[in-house]
């Protein structure tokens, strides 16, 4: 899997951006995060070896993981990233955002009912959000959606707007200060993905981490373990890239 930046740099926007690990990540190295800028790999899918083939393999390409792709900044940029999306047909373009109400002022002309090689994941940290993002989202013409509840910082219904959603991933917040996690909210949510046949996936625990009305403090490098060994995912075959 491939991972392309062709921009960097965001601002907060809610609640979940609190522990953001771009911000965190550029704290340390000095680095402005509010300072929008095109990267050295902007043309990253189109660039080309000297045999003529492309650098970027084919297959799922983790796209703005530096930005949030709908960043009113980068309007100017986009329509070159859409443009290279139409061009490699052979690679499946995913990216997440907590701004799908710009979703539709930000893609191009022949956007129809959605491209086959794009999917778009759609942020809600809690229920506040899920009911302000998911109406958009579920009415939005995209041909691969993903339900992104990390840092899930509530218990989440959203039963109702799992219509063509193909994932819904959970998982904790990743800090000293983190807000906790709830293993029940993650069990309540995989519970209605599997009434409505959607896969699930619980990808990290949290900093701090409830289970069985008990607090844990986890290190980070055991977050993802620890979800694995929670052993809960559940997947259907249209989910099978995301495994
Ligand atoms: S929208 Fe995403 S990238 Fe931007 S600050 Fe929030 S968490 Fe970070």
């Amino acid at each position: 899997m491939a991972m392309w930046n062709p921009w960097r740099g965001c601002h907060r926007y809610s609640e979940g951006c609190r522990f953001c690990y771009i911000h965190k990540g550029d704290a340390k190295r000095g680095v402005d995060t509010g300072r929008i800028e095109k990267t050295d790999s902007f043309d990253a899918p189109i660039a080309r070896k000297n045999s003529g083939e492309y650098r970027m393999k084919p297959g799922l390409v983790y796209l703005g993981f530096s930005t949030d792709f709908l960043l009113p900044e980068a309007d100017a940029w986009r329509g070159d990233c859409w443009d290279m999306i139409r061009q490699r047909q052979d690679c499946t373009f995913l990216f997440l955002t907590k701004r799908i109400e710009r979703f539709a002022a930000c893609v191009p002309e022949d956007w129809g009912d959605g491209w086959d090689n794009v999917v778009v994941g759609c942020t809600v940290e809690n229920q506040r959000r899920a009911e302000e993002r998911l109406p958009i989202f579920s009415r939005l013409p995209i041909r691969h959606k993903n339900i992104i509840c990390q840092p899930m910082l509530s218990p989440i219904r959203l039963e109702q707007y799992l219509d063509g959603v193909e994932l819904v991933v959970a998982g904790g917040e990743s800090d000293r200060f983190a807000r906790p996690l709830d293993y029940d909210w993650v069990l309540d949510l995989r519970e209605q993905c599997i009434r409505r046949s959607v896969s699930f996936s619980f990808r990290q625990c949290g900093t701090h981490f409830i289970k069985d009305g008990r607090e844990y403090t986890l290190q980070k490098k055991d977050l993802c373990a620890q979800a694995r060994k929670a052993n809960i995912d559940v997947w259907m075959e249209t989910a099978a890239m995301f495994r």
